[in-house]
């Protein structure tokens, strides 16, 4: 039964089967006792009737995945940050002191927030202390940064580190590098994900309205290596119906190339 409603809840069917059915299928005769003239909706006529109005589905297209101040912006190797040299986001606000911010990171109002709600929920549910490691990084930043990695690196070992300016989501003041007080781990290795800060982030960041951006099993996606200390703010709207779907990342959910590298 909760196929069928879900399948009914599908805008177009919706239409064609709720109890005020538009004008042109009114003229038509189409009440709500015809069968449905949809096939997706139309295995059981009978119940059509009496099926509650099921929740609207979830609307993809609700926010922009191109602007760089959207909540749902997609950046990755092939999705530069549009104007991002120029780029600042809205209403950065320092992340604050009592949630261990070791070295003065910033991210939006609307991350910070989300992000104290995680630090306190961790507290009480998993008893570790969480560190903002590293939150906004303005453009030149990168630059400096990716720069030192071309120096040291080369352009191919730079591309393993760090991004490109213009390509890191932490420009969007919407992703956060967290790690914790008694794990010891670091960003420079995977260990985080096996501590209990790191497992109980991965399980309930999505509360939050955070994702785990880059996942083990996904680098030919997302084109990053797995980090599981980066989280990335999306609204609880996004990250519960991509957690309910068992959907890792934004490129898959929303239908977007994969990334797997630079085009050039
Ligand atoms: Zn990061």
């Amino acid at each position: 039964m909760t196929v069928v409603v879900v399948k009914i809840a599908a805008p177009t069917a919706l239409a064609l089967v709720s109890g005020s059915p538009s004008p042109s299928a009114s003229a038509s005769g189409l009440t709500s006792t015809a069968p449905s003239p949809s096939p997706s909706a139309s295995p059981a006529p009978g119940i059509l009737p009496t099926t509650p109005a099921a929740a609207p589905g979830f609307d993809k297209t609700r926010y922009s995945l191109d602007d760089p101040t959207s909540l749902w912006v997609v950046v990755n190797k092939q999705r530069a940050i549009a104007g991002a040299a120029d780029f600042v986001p809205p209403n950065l606000e320092a992340i604050p002191a009592e949630m261990k911010n070791p070295f003065g990171q910033s991210l939006r109002t609307d991350t910070v927030d989300a992000l104290a709600a995680m630090f306190a929920a961790d507290k009480t549910e998993a008893g570790t202390t969480l560190i903002a490691q590293s939150g906004y990084r303005s453009y030149s930043t990168q630059v400096s940064s990716y720069q030192y990695y071309v120096n040291q690196d080369g352009v191919a070992g730079a591309d393993q580190t760090s991004a490109r300016p213009g390509f890191s989501e932490h420009q969007t003041g919407l992703a956060i590098d967290i790690l914790d007080t008694t794990s010891g781990c670091t960003t420079d290795y995977p260990c985080f994900g096996k501590s209990t800060s790191g497992q109980w982030l991965a399980a309930n960041a999505y509360r939050f309205g955070f994702i785990l951006r880059y996942p083990a099993d996904k680098t030919a996606v997302t084109g990053y290596e797995y980090e599981p200390w980066h989280f990335r703010y999306v609204g609880t709207a996004l990250a519960t119906e991509m957690h309910a779907k068992g959907v890792e990342t934004l490129e898959e959910f929303f239908g977007l190339p994969a990334a797997p590298g630079y085009a050039g």
